[in-house]
C-alpha cells in the first residue's frame, strides 16, 4: 500500500526543456524534490511524438520514480506518418524497462476539425496503438479534446484493450460509459476550475477504483497556482479537490489513485518507499 501521489501525466520533458514559462534547462531533480516534498512520489512521462522518444526515455532513466509512455499525440501525426517506419520506431522502444504504457494517442478535435483530413490520420494513428497496445499487453493513454464519440467507438473496436482518458474532458455520463469500457479516468488540473462543473460531477460520480489523477505538467495549473507553469507536486491539489468533492479524507484518494496507478501500468511500490 502507498501513501506516495502518482502523477500519472506529466511532461518532464518539456519542463526541462523550458517549455510554458519554465526556464530553459531547469533542473529536474529540484522539481522531483519539491514533487516529494507535496508527497507525490511518482511520475509517469508521456512522449508526444517520435523526436521526443529518445528524450521521455532519458528522463525515465536518470530517476527511479519516473516512468514513460511511447506513443504520437493526435495533434503531431502529420509529421509522424510522413516517416516511413515510424510504427518500427515505436515498436522499438515498448520493450524498455521504463516503459509501461503506450501514448499518448488518441485524437483531438479542438485543433482541427473531425472532417478534416488532418483528423482522417489522426484516427489512423490512434488505431494503430490500440492494434499496438493489443499486441503487446500494454495499456494507452488516451489524449481525447472534443471527439468523444469516435474516442469510444475506436476503443470498443478493440476488444480487451485497457487505458486511462488522460485529462477527462467530458461529462459524468461519457465517464462512466468509458469505466463500464474497462477504462480509467484522470483528472488534471482543469478539475479544479470552478466553472467545470462537468467535470466536477465526473470526479464525483466515477469509482473510486477506477480514478486516477494527474497534473499534465507544464500546462493546465490547478487553483489556487492557476495560470502559472504547471509542476508535478500540483497533483496534491487535484487530490484535495476531488477528496473535498467527494466528502471523503484525501488519504482515500490518494491511496486508491496510486494503487489504481500500479495496477494500470503493472508497477508496485519502489523499495525506497516501503
Ligand atoms: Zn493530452
Ligand atoms: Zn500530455
Amino acid at each position: 500500500m502507498s501513501r506516495q501521489i502518482f502523477d500519472s501525466h506529466c511532461h518532464l520533458d518539456y519542463i526541462e526543456a523550458g517549455i510554458m514559462g519554465h526556464a530553459p534547462n531547469t533542473d529536474l531533480q529540484t522539481v522531483l524534490e519539491r514533487a516529494k516534498d507535496y508527497g507525490v512520489g511518482y511520475v509517469l512521462n508521456p512522449a508526444v511524438n517520435i523526436a521526443d522518444f529518445d528524450r521521455v526515455l532519458g528522463v525515465a532513466e536518470r530517476f527511479e520514480q519516473v516512468y514513460a509512455s511511447i506513443g504520437v499525440h493526435p495533434c503531431e501525426v502529420e509529421e509522424t506518418l510522413t516517416v516511413a517506419n515510424w510504427v518500427e520506431d515505436v515498436e522499438r522502444r515498448l520493450g524498455h524497462p521504463k516503459v509501461k504504457a503506450i501514448g499518448e494517442t488518441g485524437l483531438d478535435y479542438y485543433h482541427q476539425s473531425g472532417d478534416s483530413e488532418q483528423a482522417d490520420l489522426q484516427r489512423q494513428c490512434f488505431k494503430t496503438h490500440l492494434e499496438l497496445a493489443l499486441k503487446y499487453d500494454l495499456p494507452v493513454i488516451v489524449h481525447d479534446r472534443e471527439a468523444h464519440a469516435d474516442v469510444k467507438s475506436l476503443v470498443e473496436a478493440h476488444t480487451g484493450v485497457k487505458g486511462v482518458m488522460h485529462c477527462f474532458g467530458g461529462d459524468a455520463d461519457f465517464a462512466m460509459e468509458m469505466v463500464e469500457l474497462g477504462f480509467y479516468v484522470s483528472f488534471a488540473g482543469n478539475v479544479t476550475f470552478k466553472k467545470a462543473t462537468d467535470l466536477h460531477a465526473a470526479a464525483k460520480r466515477i469509482p473510486l477504483e477506477r480514478l486516477l489523477i494527474e497534473t499534465d505538467s507544464p500546462f493546465l495549473s490547478p487553483v489556487p497556482e492557476r495560470g502559472k507553469p504547471n509542476e508535478p507536486y500540483r497533483t496534491k491539489f487535484v487530490a484535495d479537490f476531488i477528496a473535498n468533492l467527494r466528502g471523503v479524507p484525501v488519504g482515500a484518494v490518494i491511496e486508491a489513485s496510486t494503487q489504481n496507478a500500479f495496477r494500470l501500468f503493472q508497477l508496485s511500490p519502489l523499495k525506497a518507499e516501503v
